[in-house]
């Protein structure tokens, strides 16, 4: 059973609805959580969805827009006040330590756990985090202002245990955790239980934040098969030269780049404050990638 889990904070666009927060999401993923965006009234969403702010380790912000980030002074004061000691590391376009910075001295205020900044690359395609267990690529996308699209990728191979083994040898939990870590488990009757036997490597996971871009199909030739894919859809097919204009994308080109990716699954978001209902985008996705579902504010989506 996977562990890991997308939960939406905001999937309007600019202008907040009363019922779309601007973006942020949580990105729970091996263990580790991640903030990625953070819009206004993200501490309050978070609230919501009861997620420990203790155990958020990193904070992704794709670009300086306000409705990717006017709430970070809010999540980092209020980490601060809810006793912080823990470093959290902020990866963020040029700028945003500056203006984090100037915000403190006016504010005249400091915080009582380490900060790091990471200011995400010039260069298209880089990695930015890795530890045992996952990566974290930033790629380059087409806004008006410089902006970053991130994904999350797995290091390590996990086994799965056949089903029909656990019936078969009433294997106990630790049996079972036995057999997932590569290591062979002794029965009762002497008999011995091989884990290349009654397991098998589990496909790797993926998640794939793009928001806040043209369409962008060069990207695809970076990006392969994600489990998850959440891309902007701000607009409807028929609004694809405002969609350009204005550096977004449609709903029917979010589909389209999932196809291209061989994604497994696809979130649409960032929705126009103009749709009051977007079974249309829905509806447009799903005719070129039917596994297409539309974001909607503290669901989760497991991958
Ligand atoms: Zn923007």
């Amino acid at each position: 059973m996977s562990t890991h889990a997308l939960t939406i904070l905001g999937s309007s666009s600019a202008l907040p609805t009363s019922h779309r927060f601007p973006s942020a999401q949580i990105v729970q993923f091996f263990g580790r959580f991640f903030l990625i965006d953070c819009g206004e009234g993200t501490q309050m969403q978070l609230r919501k969805i009861k997620v420990s702010f203790a155990k958020i380790q990193a904070i992704f912000i794709s670009h300086l827009h306000g409705d990717h980030f006017l709430g970070v002074f809010g999540v980092l004061s209020s980490f601060n006040l809810l006793g912080r000691t823990s470093p959290l590391t902020l990866y963020c376009p040029p700028g945003l330590q500056e203006i984090i910075m100037c915000h403190m001295q006016f504010g005249d205020y400091s915080l009582n756990y380490k900060l790091q900044f990471i200011t995400l690359p010039k260069d298209d395609h880089v990695q930015i985090f890795s530890d045992k267990k996952i990566s974290v690529i930033a790629h380059k996308v087409s806004h008006r202002v410089p902006c970053w699209a991130f994904e999350f990728t797995q290091n390590v191979t996990t086994r799965n245990l056949k089903k029909e083994y656990i019936s078969q040898y009433n294997l106990s939990i630790s049996q079972i955790a036995t057999l997932k870590s590569g290591k062979d488990v002794l029965l009762e009757n002497s008999e011995v239980l091989s884990h290349t036997e009654c397991t098998y490597l589990a496909p790797k996971s993926s998640y794939v934040y793009i928001t806040d871009t043209r369409f962008l199909p060069s990207l695809t030739n970076h990006i392969k098969a994600p489990t998850l894919l959440y891309h902007e859809a701000t607009f409807e097919a028929k609004c694809k030269q405002r969609a350009h204009e204005t550096y977004h994308s449609t709903s029917e080109q979010a589909a389209c780049f999932a196809k291209a990716v061989n994604a497994k699954k696809l979130i649409i978001g960032h929705f126009s404050a103009r749709y009051k209902q977007i079974d249309k985008l829905l509806n447009e996705a799903r005719e070129i990638f039917p596994e297409t579902y539309a974001a909607e504010d503290l669901q989760s989506f497991s991958f």
